[in-house]
């Protein structure tokens, strides 16, 4: 990494309840998994592992993960939802959202309100956090 990479940070955010992030060099537009496979050759391992950093595989850049500070009790909230692409969640003024009128920088109280107006169950863990 060069320094105006160390600059440079991949904003994490849920897509069809995986943590992905948009490689942030202009013009490139690829999209990353930002959690690995807990084994890497199997395709169908769970995507458990949180990467240290964002690696571009179409432009090879680097750059930091930019992480919400409540992730875990965003995934605990999406996480209850039966169909998995309605687990989506952007960080506050994220492109993509903006660009299609997508909620963004949701709370997990938000979260958990759009849980509620679709029905689903809020889970006994929890109850009281948050
Ligand atoms: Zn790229």
């Amino acid at each position: 990494m060069d320094i105006t990479q160390l600059a440079t940070l991949a904003r994490a955010y849920v897509y069809s309840g995986d943590w992905v992030a948009d490689c942030p060099r202009p013009g490139c537009a690829n999209t990353e998994h930002v959690y690995g496979r807990l084994n890497r050759r199997d395709p169908r391992s769970p995507r458990v592992v949180q990467l240290p950093a964002f690696s571009c595989s179409y432009c090879h850049m680097d750059a930091i993960i930019d992480w919400p500070q409540h992730m875990t009790e965003i995934m605990a909230v999406l996480a209850l939802r039966p169909v998995p692409s309605t687990r989506n969640w952007y960080p506050e003024q994220h492109e993509t959202a903006v660009r299609f009128g997508i909620p963004h920088g949701q709370s997990a109280q938000q979260l958990r309100d759009e849980n509620a107006a679709h029905d689903v169950e809020p889970g006994p863990t929890l109850q009281g956090v948050g």
